[in-house]
């Protein structure tokens, strides 16, 4: 086959998704995953954040650790430098992958527990010293807790164990207040006993005494002698009523477990919810209940310092509702958690996510996103909560007012201390969780579906927190994600060539990389034989930033390996670059939000290089008109100085631009800051001066459609797209009402 006839089977595949002919191998058929994963087939020998310890609470170290990191920690304690300490680092380190292994093959429990069973099983097949090694290693493990792996259960169990652990810390406080407060009222009542009537009987007397001394005391004499003139009861009747009924509240509260399970008020409400409508409703009901003990606190800390007025109190506790209750009040009680289960996220009873967030209502809520890719492209996907699952967090951070924090489950771990204080703030928080969608993901584990959405862009992590500051910078962050400052992450890639040659080189890791790991996606790629390769083939990263005309003459491909480590490369569609475009321009929007290449404040650095320009000129006039009237001592020679500003001038001042006719595009050159974007569309249309700034060379040497593209891409809004010249061109009616916008 000649070599024109391989680029129009290629061709026709990129355009349609159509394969023809034998020279296009359909990704169904042979496995493949991208050459960046090469190295990550078997996950069990890698040692990486995963399995995480859930840890008991208790315990101060947090929620959640790494085992790597706990392994870690055994070595470095138990395990001398050097050679003495390398039998008990292999016999640790083997234990370790024999938990990973375990994991992976759905095994569960505590740390200690699989600790104990891997090691047994491990000592079985060596002799007595390795079992007491590994017994000694276990020992010394700080912590204790859940052993989880990175799979479909783990979004609910990290998160509802992070809010657990929040609420444990909240309900140690809550407790400390409360019991001073029952301590200091029963005080009061005991006191007011003691001085009363029924105290100074005799029977109270010799119970106040008691112990060893109590025979030595004629108690029926005393309390003839002490119980003249006593009042019946020292404290007021209303007052003794308010103390009781408030002491009354405090011990009866269902909001915070009890220190000892199952003592007094251990019928607490429950806060874990799976549904937002469930939360909502106890939340109505159990209102009436949070006004109740707020206002029975607010009482007794008055009756606790003496400080209840009845005459100004009686009637603000009279009118205290619901309306009186303040965020500090509400901090006090539990937040509710609903962590919707994967697959409810468009049931009607979640319907209300939204609004329920942006009430204010302090719930934190826990949405599990498991298909990004169905929703890729325009005017497709499954709109659940009114927007694409994929960008829930993003519109729940425009309605602002509360913590948003979106992340993979492989990324978790990394972000628990952010997780943490989501779970713990005042404000409303919802936390979007990719967990992978294993249905799809082929061979690949869920970890790396995870990774690999974070890492394409696809379901880039941040965190926007609404109480962090008072702007952007200090309320938003893309710190989890690898280089936020590029377009996608490169790595560098390593491998054998068919000369057996070993070859170096990058690759960077785009949406279609993500996609390809989608066995649904397999009918927008094909896989092409060595023998077919052709020069119009280009890796995808580097076709996505070409002008649209040239790349309507390439053909986008991915690296991938079989499962062999054979490097393929794998053509893809227009459809999936489309949706990989998408995926760019959304991420572009998300790094503005960090401030990164910041469109005003790439338009405002134009404003101020215009400016200096400006000025310079204004100077440079200045100077010339200075020298034009300087006298000159030789008539027809001019000044050397005059020659020095002339050539000064000549080489400062930008080429002057001529004044366009009306229906001519045009840009206005002094103030074009270099930005490259125009000439990314067409570089033969745009190109820079000797200043490096932007002018049109040839407008017939590209389209309208591309002027008006350039004109909107432009950061300073300075190209003028002027009228078409082709009256054919397609789609001229909806582009001249784009361009109106520049002309
Ligand atoms: S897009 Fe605008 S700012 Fe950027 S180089 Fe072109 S004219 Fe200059």
């Amino acid at each position: 086959m000649d070599m024109a006839a391989k680029f129009q089977d290629q061709q026709v595949f990129h355009m349609t998704g159509r394969r023809s002919g034998e020279g296009l191998v359909p990704l169904d058929t042979v496995p493949m995953r991208p050459a960046q994963f090469a190295g990550y087939r078997d996950l069990t020998r890698l040692r990486h954040d995963f399995p995480l310890v859930l840890v008991d609470s208790g315990t101060t170290d947090g929620f959640a650790a790494s085992l790597t990191i706990l392994v870690n920690h055994v070595l470095e304690t138990l395990a001398p430098r050097g050679i003495e300490g390398e039998r008990l680092r292999k016999h640790v380190l083997r234990l370790e992958r024999e938990l990973r292994a375990r994991l992976a093959e759905g095994a569960g429990g505590t740390l200690s527990e699989l600790w104990a069973e891997a090691a047994s099983k491990l000592a079985s097949d060596a002799d007595e010293s390795v079992a007491k090694v590994l017994a000694l290693a276990g020992e010394s493990l700080r912590i204790d807790g859940a052993l989880v792996d990175c799979d479909e259960r783990l979004p609910s169990r990290f998160m509802i164990h992070a809010w657990r652990h929040v609420q444990s810390q909240k309900a140690a406080l809550f407790h400390g207040h409360l019991d001073r407060l029952q301590r200091k009222l029963s005080d009061i009542l005991r006191a007011a006993h003691a001085h009363s009537e029924a105290g100074q009987r005799p029977a109270a007397l010799r119970a106040a005494v008691g112990g060893f001394h109590a025979d030595e005391f004629d108690f029926a004499a005393m309390s003839k002698l002490v119980s003249r003139n006593v009042p019946k009861d020292q404290l007021p009747a209303a007052r003794r009523a308010r103390i009781e009924k408030a002491l009354s509240a405090l011990v009866s509260q269902r909001f915070h477990a009890p220190r000892v399970p199952g003592g007094e008020g251990s019928k607490v409400h429950d806060f874990l919810f799976d549904n937002v409508a469930a939360a909502v409703a106890a939340y109505r009901e159990r209102l009436p209940q949070v006004v109740e003990l707020v206002k029975a606190i607010a009482i007794a800390e008055l009756e606790a310092r003496n400080g209840y007025d009845e005459h100004d109190h009686d009637p603000f506790f009279e009118a205290y509702d619901e309306n009186s209750l303040t965020a500090d009040d509400l901090a006090l009680f539990p937040d509710s958690l609903v962590c919707i289960p994967a697959g409810r996220n468009d049931a009607p009873e979640n319907a209300g996510l939204m609004d329920t967030l942006s009430s204010g209502l302090p719930v934190k809520v826990v949405v599990e996103v498991t298909d990004l890719l169905e929703e890729s492209s325009i005017g497709t996907g499954h709109y659940a909560f009114g927007v694409r699952s994929a960008r829930l967090a993003t519109a729940a951070m425009g309605l602002g007012g509360m913590f948003v924090l979106q992340a993979a489950s492989s990324s978790l771990y990394r972000m628990r201390n952010r997780i943490e204080h989501g779970m713990g703030c005042s404000l409303p928080a919802l936390f979007s969780v990719f967990a992978g969608a294993p249905a799809a993901a082929g061979e690949l584990s869920r970890y790396l579906t995870a990774a690999a959405a974070m890492e394409s862009r696809a379901f880039p992590a941040f965190v926007y927190d609404a109480a962090g500051g008072d702007n952007w910078a200090t309320r938003f962050s893309l710190e989890h994600n690898r280089d936020p400052e590029t377009d996608w992450p490169v790595e560098s890639l390593e491998y054998a060539d068919e000369q057996m040659q070993r070859v170096r080189g990058q690759s960077a890791f785009t949406y279609a990389d993500f996609a390809m790991c989608d066995r649904r996606n397999a009918a927008h790629f094909a896989v092409v034989p060595r023998d077919r390769w052709t020069s119009a083939m280009i890796p995808a990263v580097d076709w996505l930033a070409l002008p649209e005309r040239d790349a309507a003459e390439r053909i986008p491909y991915l690296v991938a390996v079989d499962d062999e480590d054979a490097l393929h490369r794998v053509l893809v569609d227009a459809r999936m670059m489309q949706a990989s475009k998408r995926c760019l321009l959304l991420w572009h929007r998300i790094q503005e939000h960090a401030g990164i290449h910041d469109s005003h404040a790439v338009r405002l650095l134009a404003r101020e290089k215009a400016e200096w320009e400006a000025q310079k000129s204004r100077e440079l006039d200045a100077l010339r008109s200075e020298v034009a009237n300087a006298p000159t001592t030789v008539a027809d020679a001019p000044a050397p100085a005059a020659s020095a500003v002339a050539a000064a001038v000549a080489a400062s001042t930008p080429p002057p631009e001529e004044k366009p006719p009306s229906d001519d595009p045009w840009i206005e050159t002094a103030r074009c800051p270099s930005c490259n974007e125009c000439q990314l569309i067409n570089p033969e249309m745009f190109v820079y001066n000797e200043n490096k700034q932007a002018y049109i060379k040839d407008a017939n040497a590209g389209t309208f459609r591309q002027l008006v593209e350039a004109a909107e891409t432009c950061q300073v809004a300075i190209i003028h797209p002027g009228k078409p010249r082709n009256p054919d061109e397609p789609g001229l009616e909806e582009l001249m009402k784009r361009a109106e916008a520049f002309n």
